[in-house]
């Protein structure tokens, strides 16, 4: 019995620091270089885990070094992994991440066996649908996958999460099975397809997306925080006053604490609350779910 099932990608993170970018044609020496587990739908997944939060995953890797890697990492977390599956023809996603002295990056993503998540993947599984409480997903596997994935939910009876993250124009079919949608404020602009320059643009954005039948969302803000609005209510939420050194998996990790304490039984308003620290203390750290934090550090949190 699982209480969150996330159908999502998973990536290594292959990140290379150096002095400066090299020139095209130019070869340079680097600083130095690390793999970190990542891809948002494993980072969600393992941020839930440690946050102690019963989780399954449906995801696909390839048959190759680093789609082992990840899987052992998601294990070691506690997620449940056992429905992962490799790919015979496609690699595992990686994401190529060189960062320069200025902090600037450049990254190419290959999205590999992300792509081959399937209908399939959804189809021989059914029964983890009507085991879990909530179904979480997000757009870096085949958004026709996403869309057949909420539609089973819901006849399922979860409660359905979309972080429509990287942003894409969704259709009436996938918005009417979604609950919740938790985009930051680009995606927001993207997906509702008016540009955002103020607060009131972003109420404005989700009112436009609220009226084309989404029930809930939660538009996060970075350092200024995230605005909680139904049709009935709209809030801000600010953000706790931490030192961030990398934003990177903020929003994973915030999603994942709004998940986990839905499922343990708490107001929206308690949800966002702990969804704040647990963003807050994943820019104090450097990395993807090199980043997130702890159950006990959210217990034991201060500004
Ligand atoms: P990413 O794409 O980097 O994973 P995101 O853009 O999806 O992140 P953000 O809006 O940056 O998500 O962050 C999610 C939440 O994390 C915010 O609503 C906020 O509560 C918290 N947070 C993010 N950045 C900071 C910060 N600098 N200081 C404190 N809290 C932060």
């Amino acid at each position: 019995m699982s209480d969150i099932l996330v159908i999502g990608s998973l990536n290594m993170d292959l990140v290379t620091v150096t002095n400066r970018m090299p020139t095209v044609g130019e070869t340079i020496i680097g600083k130095r270089f690390d793999q970190i587990p990542g891809g948002k739908g494993a980072n969600q997944a393992a941020a839930m885990a440690r946050l102690n939060g019963n989780v399954t995953m449906i995801g696909r890797v390839g048959e190759d070094l680093f789609g082992k890697a990840l899987i052992e990492s998601l294990k070691k977390d506690g997620v449940n992994v056992n429905f992962i599956k490799e790919d015979k023809k496609l690699s595992t996603g990686i994401a190529t991440i060189t960062v320069d002295g200025d902090g600037n990056n450049s990254i190419i993503v290959i999205p590999g066996a992300n792509y081959g998540v399937d209908k399939d993947d959804i189809d021989e599984n059914i029964n983890l649908f009507n085991k879990s409480k909530i179904v979480l997903s997000q757009l870096e596997i085949p958004i026709d996958t996403v869309e057949y994935c909420l539609k089973i939910a819901k006849e399922n009876g979860n409660y359905t999460i979309l972080n429509p993250a990287p942003a894409k124009v969704l259709s009436y079919n996938l918005i009417k099975n979604i609950d919740l949608l938790t985009p930051n404020e680009t995606e927001l602009e993207i997906i509702s397809g008016m540009k955002i320059n103020n607060f009131d643009d972003v109420i404005k954005a989700s009112k436009l997306l609220i009226d084309k039948g989404v029930k809930e969302l939660i538009v996060t803000l970075g350092s200024e925080g995230s605005l909680y609005i139904n049709k009935d209510i709209e809030k801000k939420f600010n953000a706790y006053k931490v030192d961030a050194v990398d934003t990177t998996a903020a929003g994973d990790s915030f999603n994942g604490g709004i998940v986990v304490s839905v499922i343990e039984g708490k107001s929206m308003d308690e949800a966002i609350d702990f969804a704040s620290k647990v963003g807050a203390l994943t820019v104090m750290k450097e990395g993807a779910q090199s980043s997130l934090p702890y159950r006990d550090e959210i217990d034991n949190f201060k500004e």
